[in-house]
Protein backbone atom coordinates (compact mmCIF):
# COMPACT_ATOMS: atom_id res chain seq x y z
CA UNK A 1 0.00 0.00 0.00
CA UNK A 2 1.34 3.36 -1.03
CA UNK A 3 1.51 6.02 1.37
CA UNK A 4 -0.86 7.76 -0.40
CA UNK A 5 -3.73 4.96 0.02
CA UNK A 6 -3.54 4.81 3.43
CA UNK A 7 -6.70 5.23 5.43
CA UNK A 8 -6.58 9.05 6.89
CA UNK A 9 -6.66 8.81 10.92
CA UNK A 10 -10.43 10.11 11.38
CA UNK A 11 -10.17 13.76 12.74
CA UNK A 12 -10.48 14.13 16.54
CA UNK A 13 -13.91 14.82 17.35
CA UNK A 14 -12.74 17.20 21.01
CA UNK A 15 -10.04 18.84 18.93
CA UNK A 16 -9.95 22.42 19.83
CA UNK A 17 -10.54 24.68 16.92
CA UNK A 18 -10.02 28.26 16.14
CA UNK A 19 -12.91 30.67 14.47
CA UNK A 20 -12.22 33.94 13.63
CA UNK A 21 -15.12 35.22 11.14
CA UNK A 22 -18.13 35.94 12.89
CA UNK A 23 -20.77 34.34 10.04
CA UNK A 24 -18.50 30.66 9.77
CA UNK A 25 -18.99 30.75 13.80
CA UNK A 26 -22.94 31.55 13.36
CA UNK A 27 -23.55 28.69 10.64
CA UNK A 28 -21.22 26.59 12.62
CA UNK A 29 -23.07 27.08 15.82
CA UNK A 30 -26.52 26.26 14.02
CA UNK A 31 -25.17 23.51 12.50
CA UNK A 32 -24.59 22.08 15.63
CA UNK A 33 -27.93 23.50 17.34
CA UNK A 34 -29.14 21.05 14.52
CA UNK A 35 -27.60 18.17 15.35
CA UNK A 36 -29.24 18.52 18.78
CA UNK A 37 -25.90 19.71 20.82
CA UNK A 38 -26.15 22.08 23.40
CA UNK A 39 -24.05 24.68 23.34
CA UNK A 40 -22.08 26.38 26.56
CA UNK A 41 -20.87 29.71 25.87
CA UNK A 42 -18.15 32.25 28.38
CA UNK A 43 -17.22 34.88 26.69
CA UNK A 44 -13.52 36.44 27.78
CA UNK A 45 -10.95 39.00 26.70
CA UNK A 46 -7.85 36.80 26.77
CA UNK A 47 -5.23 37.16 28.95
CA UNK A 48 -7.02 33.88 30.47
CA UNK A 49 -6.23 32.22 34.52
CA UNK A 50 -7.89 29.72 36.62
CA UNK A 51 -10.60 32.04 37.41
CA UNK A 52 -11.75 31.83 33.51
CA UNK A 53 -10.76 27.96 33.62
CA UNK A 54 -13.00 27.23 36.43
CA UNK A 55 -15.87 28.98 34.15
CA UNK A 56 -14.59 26.96 31.21
CA UNK A 57 -14.92 23.93 33.31
CA UNK A 58 -18.66 24.47 34.70
CA UNK A 59 -19.73 25.05 30.83
CA UNK A 60 -17.41 21.83 29.78
CA UNK A 61 -20.00 19.53 32.62
CA UNK A 62 -23.11 21.15 31.57
CA UNK A 63 -22.84 21.09 27.87
CA UNK A 64 -21.91 19.24 24.85
CA UNK A 65 -19.96 21.93 23.04
CA UNK A 66 -17.74 24.57 24.68
CA UNK A 67 -17.26 28.13 22.97
CA UNK A 68 -14.92 30.66 24.53
CA UNK A 69 -14.94 33.90 22.69
CA UNK A 70 -11.46 35.66 22.94
CA UNK A 71 -12.27 39.44 22.21
CA UNK A 72 -10.52 42.79 23.82
CA UNK A 73 -14.02 44.84 23.15
CA UNK A 74 -12.61 48.55 21.86
CA UNK A 75 -15.83 49.90 23.23
CA UNK A 76 -15.99 48.99 26.72
CA UNK A 77 -12.57 50.87 26.99
CA UNK A 78 -13.03 54.38 28.03
CA UNK A 79 -10.54 57.24 27.14
CA UNK A 80 -7.51 57.05 28.86
CA UNK A 81 -7.80 53.13 29.89
CA UNK A 82 -5.90 49.90 29.03
CA UNK A 83 -7.61 49.17 25.62
CA UNK A 84 -4.32 49.17 23.73
CA UNK A 85 -2.00 47.80 26.48
CA UNK A 86 -4.24 45.12 27.70
CA UNK A 87 -2.60 41.76 28.09
CA UNK A 88 -2.86 39.60 24.64
CA UNK A 89 -1.43 35.87 25.54
CA UNK A 90 -3.36 33.99 22.22
CA UNK A 91 -1.21 30.72 22.53
CA UNK A 92 -0.83 30.60 26.28
CA UNK A 93 -4.89 31.10 25.99
CA UNK A 94 -5.20 28.66 23.87
CA UNK A 95 -3.70 25.55 26.09
CA UNK A 96 -5.64 27.24 28.63
CA UNK A 97 -8.63 26.36 26.94
CA UNK A 98 -7.94 23.10 25.43
CA UNK A 99 -6.81 22.04 29.17
CA UNK A 100 -10.26 23.19 30.62
CA UNK A 101 -12.28 21.29 27.65
CA UNK A 102 -13.25 23.65 25.24
CA UNK A 103 -13.95 22.89 21.74
CA UNK A 104 -13.98 26.22 19.90
CA UNK A 105 -12.05 29.61 20.57
CA UNK A 106 -14.48 32.50 18.81
CA UNK A 107 -11.72 35.42 17.90
CA UNK A 108 -13.41 37.78 15.86
CA UNK A 109 -10.99 40.23 14.69
CA UNK A 110 -13.45 43.20 14.72
CA UNK A 111 -17.08 42.86 15.63
CA UNK A 112 -17.77 46.73 14.56
CA UNK A 113 -17.64 47.57 11.23
CA UNK A 114 -17.00 51.21 10.31
CA UNK A 115 -20.90 51.40 9.64
CA UNK A 116 -22.42 49.22 12.41
CA UNK A 117 -24.68 51.95 14.69
CA UNK A 118 -26.49 50.03 16.87
CA UNK A 119 -25.86 49.84 20.24
CA UNK A 120 -27.85 48.40 23.44
CA UNK A 121 -28.49 50.86 26.13
CA UNK A 122 -28.76 49.38 29.44
CA UNK A 123 -30.24 52.93 31.67
CA UNK A 124 -29.54 53.51 35.17
CA UNK A 125 -27.78 49.76 35.45
CA UNK A 126 -24.82 51.44 33.67
CA UNK A 127 -24.81 54.16 35.44
CA UNK A 128 -23.89 53.23 39.41
CA UNK A 129 -20.94 51.84 40.93
CA UNK A 130 -18.57 51.36 38.07
CA UNK A 131 -20.29 53.23 35.42
CA UNK A 132 -19.84 56.22 37.17
CA UNK A 133 -15.95 56.17 36.68
CA UNK A 134 -16.27 54.62 33.35
CA UNK A 135 -19.50 55.96 31.57
CA UNK A 136 -19.90 54.05 28.76
CA UNK A 137 -18.42 51.02 29.92
CA UNK A 138 -21.66 48.86 30.30
CA UNK A 139 -22.72 50.27 27.05
CA UNK A 140 -20.18 48.52 25.59
CA UNK A 141 -20.19 45.70 27.90
CA UNK A 142 -23.70 45.24 26.61
CA UNK A 143 -23.55 45.68 23.13
CA UNK A 144 -20.54 43.24 22.23
CA UNK A 145 -22.23 40.57 24.51
CA UNK A 146 -25.53 41.06 22.58
CA UNK A 147 -23.08 41.25 19.03
CA UNK A 148 -21.29 37.31 20.81
CA UNK A 149 -24.80 36.08 21.71
CA UNK A 150 -26.83 36.13 18.28
CA UNK A 151 -23.63 35.27 16.79
CA UNK A 152 -23.00 31.56 19.03
CA UNK A 153 -26.55 31.22 20.21
CA UNK A 154 -25.80 29.43 23.03
CA UNK A 155 -28.22 27.15 25.14
CA UNK A 156 -26.10 28.60 28.76
CA UNK A 157 -23.90 31.71 28.75
CA UNK A 158 -21.42 31.89 32.14
CA UNK A 159 -20.20 34.58 32.97
CA UNK A 160 -17.72 34.69 36.77
CA UNK A 161 -19.50 36.75 39.74
CA UNK A 162 -16.15 38.87 39.83
CA UNK A 163 -18.07 41.44 37.60
CA UNK A 164 -21.38 41.62 39.67
CA UNK A 165 -22.40 44.64 37.79
CA UNK A 166 -21.83 43.05 34.89
CA UNK A 167 -23.75 39.79 35.52
CA UNK A 168 -26.66 41.98 36.71
CA UNK A 169 -26.80 43.81 33.01
CA UNK A 170 -26.00 40.51 30.88
CA UNK A 171 -29.22 39.12 33.00
CA UNK A 172 -31.34 42.67 32.39
CA UNK A 173 -29.49 42.45 28.82
CA UNK A 174 -30.81 38.72 28.10
CA UNK A 175 -34.29 39.04 29.53
CA UNK A 176 -35.23 42.28 28.11
CA UNK A 177 -33.79 41.42 24.39
CA UNK A 178 -35.39 38.10 24.85
CA UNK A 179 -31.72 36.55 23.84
CA UNK A 180 -32.99 33.31 24.83
CA UNK A 181 -30.50 31.65 27.18
CA UNK A 182 -29.70 30.93 30.38
CA UNK A 183 -27.10 33.17 31.94
CA UNK A 184 -25.10 31.19 34.44
CA UNK A 185 -23.28 33.11 37.10
CA UNK A 186 -19.97 31.36 38.36
CA UNK A 187 -18.25 31.60 41.23
CA UNK A 188 -15.27 33.66 42.22
CA UNK A 189 -12.01 31.99 41.75
CA UNK A 190 -9.49 33.59 44.45
CA UNK A 191 -4.96 33.42 44.75
CA UNK A 192 -4.34 31.50 47.77
CA UNK A 193 -4.04 35.00 49.73
CA UNK A 194 -7.79 35.33 48.96
CA UNK A 195 -6.61 38.41 46.25
CA UNK A 196 -9.55 37.45 43.28
CA UNK A 197 -7.60 36.62 40.25
CA UNK A 198 -8.00 38.99 37.54
CA UNK A 199 -6.05 39.48 34.11
CA UNK A 200 -5.29 43.20 35.45
CA UNK A 201 -3.10 41.41 38.33
CA UNK A 202 -0.09 41.33 36.42
CA UNK A 203 0.41 44.99 36.25
CA UNK A 204 1.01 44.94 39.92
CA UNK A 205 4.23 45.61 41.46
CA UNK A 206 5.36 43.12 43.83
CA UNK A 207 4.97 46.30 46.75
CA UNK A 208 1.14 46.80 44.70
CA UNK A 209 0.41 43.00 45.10
CA UNK A 210 0.73 43.14 48.72
CA UNK A 211 -1.46 46.52 48.94
CA UNK A 212 -3.99 45.17 46.50
CA UNK A 213 -4.75 42.26 49.31
CA UNK A 214 -6.78 44.78 51.40
CA UNK A 215 -9.51 44.90 48.82
CA UNK A 216 -10.82 41.01 49.63
CA UNK A 217 -9.64 41.21 53.38
CA UNK A 218 -11.89 44.58 53.36
CA UNK A 219 -14.73 41.84 52.12
CA UNK A 220 -13.76 39.08 54.48
CA UNK A 221 -14.06 41.81 57.51
CA UNK A 222 -17.61 42.22 55.75
CA UNK A 223 -18.53 38.98 55.92
CA UNK A 224 -17.52 38.34 59.53
CA UNK A 225 -19.54 41.67 60.43
CA UNK A 226 -22.14 40.35 59.06
CA UNK A 227 -22.23 36.87 60.28
CA UNK A 228 -21.71 38.28 64.09
CA UNK A 229 -25.29 40.33 63.20
CA UNK A 230 -24.03 43.74 62.11
CA UNK A 231 -26.10 45.04 58.95
CA UNK A 232 -25.82 48.86 59.40
CA UNK A 233 -24.54 49.77 56.01
CA UNK A 234 -22.75 52.87 57.13
CA UNK A 235 -20.69 51.08 59.78
CA UNK A 236 -19.87 48.50 57.22
CA UNK A 237 -18.97 50.51 54.87
CA UNK A 238 -16.76 52.78 57.09
CA UNK A 239 -14.97 49.17 58.51
CA UNK A 240 -13.84 48.37 55.32
CA UNK A 241 -12.82 51.89 54.27
CA UNK A 242 -10.89 52.18 57.15
CA UNK A 243 -8.90 49.09 55.91
CA UNK A 244 -8.52 50.13 52.72
CA UNK A 245 -7.05 53.63 53.95
CA UNK A 246 -4.04 51.73 55.46
CA UNK A 247 -2.96 51.19 51.75
CA UNK A 248 -0.78 54.16 50.97
CA UNK A 249 -1.12 53.87 47.09
CA UNK A 250 -4.36 52.05 47.15
CA UNK A 251 -7.06 55.24 45.82
CA UNK A 252 -10.89 53.99 47.11
CA UNK A 253 -13.01 54.56 43.92
CA UNK A 254 -16.37 53.34 45.89
CA UNK A 255 -17.37 50.84 48.34
CA UNK A 256 -20.78 49.91 47.91
CA UNK A 257 -23.32 47.78 49.83
CA UNK A 258 -26.67 47.68 47.64
CA UNK A 259 -29.03 45.19 46.02
CA UNK A 260 -27.95 42.21 44.79
CA UNK A 261 -30.62 42.78 41.77
CA UNK A 262 -31.49 46.86 41.68
CA UNK A 263 -28.13 47.62 42.39
CA UNK A 264 -29.97 50.39 44.82
CA UNK A 265 -27.83 51.42 48.38
CA UNK A 266 -28.98 49.90 51.34
CA UNK A 267 -29.04 51.47 54.44
CA UNK A 268 -29.47 47.98 56.64
CA UNK A 269 -28.16 44.62 55.22
CA UNK A 270 -31.47 42.99 54.03
CA UNK A 271 -32.81 40.34 51.41
CA UNK A 272 -30.06 39.43 48.73
CA UNK A 273 -27.13 42.04 49.13
CA UNK A 274 -24.21 42.83 47.11
CA UNK A 275 -20.91 44.61 49.25
CA UNK A 276 -18.42 45.85 45.86
CA UNK A 277 -15.59 47.60 45.90
CA UNK A 278 -13.73 49.08 43.00
CA UNK A 279 -10.37 50.59 43.94
CA UNK A 280 -6.83 51.68 42.22
CA UNK A 281 -3.48 49.94 43.46
CA UNK A 282 -1.00 52.44 41.75
CA UNK A 283 -2.24 52.94 38.30
CA UNK A 284 -4.53 49.19 37.71
CA UNK A 285 -7.72 49.47 38.78
CA UNK A 286 -9.32 46.41 40.92
CA UNK A 287 -12.55 45.21 41.94
CA UNK A 288 -14.32 42.30 44.43
CA UNK A 289 -17.38 41.56 46.19
CA UNK A 290 -18.71 39.77 48.24
CA UNK A 291 -22.90 38.57 47.68
CA UNK A 292 -25.50 37.57 50.88
CA UNK A 293 -28.64 35.54 50.26
CA UNK A 294 -31.67 36.02 51.57
CA UNK A 295 -30.44 37.97 54.94
CA UNK A 296 -33.36 38.37 57.33
CA UNK A 297 -34.69 41.80 58.32
CA UNK A 298 -32.35 43.17 61.39
P1 LIG B 1 -12.70 39.00 31.25
O1 LIG B 1 -11.76 38.26 30.36
O2 LIG B 1 -12.02 39.74 32.35
O3 LIG B 1 -13.71 39.80 30.48
O4 LIG B 1 -13.53 37.86 32.00
C1 LIG B 1 -14.26 36.91 31.30
C2 LIG B 1 -15.19 36.20 32.26
O5 LIG B 1 -14.43 35.52 33.26
C3 LIG B 1 -16.14 37.16 32.97
O6 LIG B 1 -17.43 36.58 33.05
C4 LIG B 1 -15.50 37.30 34.32
O7 LIG B 1 -16.42 37.62 35.34
C5 LIG B 1 -14.92 35.91 34.53
N1 LIG B 1 -13.86 35.97 35.53
C6 LIG B 1 -12.78 36.78 35.50
N2 LIG B 1 -12.05 36.62 36.63
C7 LIG B 1 -12.70 35.69 37.37
C8 LIG B 1 -12.44 35.09 38.66
N3 LIG B 1 -11.40 35.42 39.40
N4 LIG B 1 -13.32 34.17 39.10
C9 LIG B 1 -14.41 33.81 38.35
N5 LIG B 1 -14.69 34.35 37.15
C10 LIG B 1 -13.85 35.27 36.67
Amino acid sequence: MSQSDKPKPSPNPNALIVVNAPEEMQRSARNLSREGKSIGFVPTMGALHAGHQSVIERARKENDIVVVSIYVNPTQFGPGEDFLSYPRTFEADEELCEEAGANIIFSPENLYDPGSRAFVEVGELGDVLCGISRPSHFRGVATVVAKLLNIVRPDRAYFGKKDAQQLVVIRTLVRDLYLGCDVVGCEIVREPDGLAMSSRNRYLSPAERRQALAISKALEYCKYRVADGEHDAMKLMEGMAEILQQQPNLEIDYVALVNADTLEDLRTLEGDVLVAIAAKVGATRLIDNVQFRDLPPA
